[in-house]
């Protein structure tokens, strides 16, 4: 195939010429047809030349998948498309002084493999190591798509029995990777699992399938979940040309079975870091009846300096929006620290060193983040 598939025709989410609806609607079709090389990418855009040699220089530091149905999103002829930047790698990445494998310190958090405790009552379990595909900025890029990070059964087992034995543990997000790449039958079993635990109150999923990979929000799939209330879910969109009627389907699905539906994004620079996008980005959600949760700042995490902006500059974001849209559409932008999450706003806010910003976290720790002005 040459030239963009989808420019000279389709709508955004929507089949390319040639490929059956049925197919394109199959989230097993889109799993074994992702894109994973220069060659393949060339079918939906005309790579940049900073693209193709950051694609050859970067492959075997970050994997570089994204699934059809994303990729006709993206927009063929400009590398600065908000859904290309997010997916396709780009040699910025290789400039950044700051940024560390594991910003969290989550390895040093987990009592057991892929256990992550920040907090008394609640864990992020790490289910899966896989996704859909692999987002530029992710958070767990040291883990995602690398085989030692996988959990076998008896790993599984092995957190399952930690849970068991830990009565304060009331809340359980399972999160990855992504759980939902998992088949219906073991995401079945482990919720049951988690479900026999008495003083597991409540569980939450983390996933962007429904941004990445909507098909795979199947009804079956609700039926499933439905059977294991209460369970809340949060996913990650973070620009408004997501939303597409595809997007919204599967999120409706997931309403409809009764789940609440939230969303968590990250303040990417260039991508949505400007009044106008995040508003989209907010009242497009709530339109959805998603509710906008978090936005995180971007995290110093290895190559990802080209995403980060100044903390102020999020700040006057999030202010600008207060009283001119729904207070509900308005995500509490926070920072993710080892300590935990902290609000950037008094009284957690506790000001700047130079080119820290110093914050509190909730048991009363201070944590000073690099974060240079521009
Ligand atoms: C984000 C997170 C949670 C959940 O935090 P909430 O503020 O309750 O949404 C729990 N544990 C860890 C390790 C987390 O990173
Ligand atoms: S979907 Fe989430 S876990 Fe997976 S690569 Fe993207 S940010 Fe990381």
């Amino acid at each position: 195939m040459t030239g963009a598939l989808r420019a000279r025709g389709s709508r955004p989410g929507a089949p390319p010429p040639g490929i059956r609806e049925e197919e394109w609607r199959d989230w097993r079709w889109q799993m074994r047809h992702r894109i994973r090389s220069a060659e393949a990418l060339r079918a939906w855009i005309d790579p940049h030349e900073d693209e193709l040699r950051a694609i050859e220089a970067l492959s075997q530091r970050f994997h570089f998948v994204i699934t059809p149905y994303y990729a006709s999103l993206m927009d063929p002829d400009d590398p600065e498309c908000p859904i290309r930047r997010q997916v396709v790698p780009r040699l910025a990445e290789l400039h950044d002084p700051l940024g560390e494998p594991d910003p969290l310190r989550e390895v040093e958090h987990s009592p057991v493999k892929n256990v992550i405790r920040v907090y008394p009552d609640r864990i992020a379990f790490c289910v899966n190591n896989e996704c859909a595909l692999y987002c530029r900025f992710c958070l767990r890029k040291r883990m995602v798509g690398e085989p030692s990070w996988s959990m076998r059964r008896r790993e599984l087992e092995e957190a399952l029995g930690w849970i068991e034995t830990t009565p304060e543990i009331r809340d359980v997000l399972l999160t990855g990777g992504d759980p939902l790449v998992f088949t219906d039958d073991r995401l079945d079993w482990l919720l049951g699992r988690l479900r026999r635990i008495p003083h597991v109150e409540i569980v939450r999923l983390g996933t962007r399938l429904p941004v990445t990979l909507p098909f795979r929000v199947t009804e079956g799939l609700c039926r499933m979940l439905e059977r294991h209330h209460p369970l809340w879910l949060n996913t990650h969109f973070n620009h408004p040309r997501e939303l597409t009627p595809e997007a919204a389907e599967a999120v409706d699905r997931l309403s409809r079975a009764g789940i609440p539906v939230g969303n968590q994004s990250v303040l990417l620079r260039g991508i949505n870091d400007d009044v106008h996008t995040m508003r989209a980005l907010c009242e497009g959600l709530v339109r959805m009846r998603v509710r906008p949760y978090y936005c995180y700042q971007a995290q110093l995490l290895e190559g990802t300096a080209h995403f980060r902006v100044p903390v102020e500059r999020g700040i006057e974001l999030f202010h600008a929006l207060r009283g001119r849209t729904s207070g509900f559409a308005i995500p509490r932008y926070v920072l993710d620290t080892p300590g935990g999450k902290v609000p950037l706003e008094y009284p957690y806010l506790r000001g700047r060193e130079g080119d820290r910003v110093v914050v509190e976290t909730w048991d009363g720790s201070l944590w000073r983040e690099p974060n240079p002005l521009d």
